[in-house]
């Protein structure tokens, strides 16, 4: 199979560790990001320096014809899509649900799982049989996230949901639908989450008393899209030090 990777939110953190994984693992791999090209172009070049094969691509994943567009250069570039890492995310300052507003808790809805909706929708109109999807959901779906961010914990819910259902619809194409579920992994996330710290403050909690690294996340991924979990569908991957 020619192997054409989608990672989205792929500039920074655990998207682009994975990026850089899939493309040692002869994935053609295209980086999406948001906002940030230089970070993106940063990860292609490094992809490239170990002889693997990249683009970055902009697109808002929250968008539909910008995943359109994201889809199409894609096709062009490499063809058909046949794996696709729902990565991009975002969380805002931690708060009680009480002070959220509404217009926060839509923008986390839209970024976090309308963009896998959109993105899923994309892809399997031209994944073959044999393709994968791994959705980047978060611990948070099953602790909730009382007092940090309720609004993200729910995006993850939706996500563990979708998850689900999807595995089942694409089972008899042969495409698999599995999640990740990481948590307290060291990325600047947590920054824009009010909170820079905020491993080092929860690692005395953590069954195994440290936070995770990109590159563990990371490798769940790969393997999960990887011919060696082919009876693995629609199952969830806990990455969170035994939390
Ligand atoms: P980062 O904040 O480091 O990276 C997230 C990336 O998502 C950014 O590079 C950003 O791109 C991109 N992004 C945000 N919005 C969009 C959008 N609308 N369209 C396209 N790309 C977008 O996060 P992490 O690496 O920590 O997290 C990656 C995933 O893992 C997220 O889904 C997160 O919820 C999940 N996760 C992380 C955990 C952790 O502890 N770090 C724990 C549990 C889950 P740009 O920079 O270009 O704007």
């Amino acid at each position: 199979m020619n192997k054409v990777a989608l990672v989205t939110g792929a500039g920074r953190g655990i998207g682009a560790a994975t990026a850089k994984l899939l493309a040692k693992q002869d994935y053609k791999v295209c980086v999406n990001y948001h906002t940030n090209a230089e970070t993106a172009q940063q990860v292609v070049a490094e992809i490239e320096a170990q002889g693997g094969t990249a683009f970055a691509f902009a697109a808002d994943v929250s968008q539909e014809n910008e995943v359109i567009q994201l889809f199409q250069a894609i096709n062009k570039q490499y063809g058909k899509v046949t794996h696709l890492v729902n990565n991009a995310g975002i969380l805002f300052t931690q708060s009680t649900l009480a002070d959220l507003s509404v217009e926060r808790f839509n923008k986390v809805l839209i970024t976090n799982v309308t963009s896998c909706f959109l993105c899923c929708k994309e892809a399997i109109k031209q994944m073959p049989s044999g393709g994968a999807i791994v959705n980047v959901s978060s611990a948070a779906s099953r602790i909730g996230a009382p007092n940090e961010y309720i609004d993200y914990a729910a995006s993850k819910g939706a996500m563990d949901s979708l998850t689900k259902g999807l595995s089942l619809e694409l089972a008899e194409r042969n495409i698999r639908v599995n999640a990740v579920r990481p948590g307290f992994i060291d990325t600047e996330m947590h920054a824009d989450g009010g909170e820079p710290n905020r491993i080092q403050r929860l690692s005395p909690q953590i069954p195994l008393k440290r936070g995770g690294t990109a590159a563990e996340v990371a490798n769940s991924i790969a393997w999960l899209l990887s011919t060696e979990a082919s009876y693995i569908t629609g199952t969830f991957i806990d990455i969170a030090g035994g939390k």
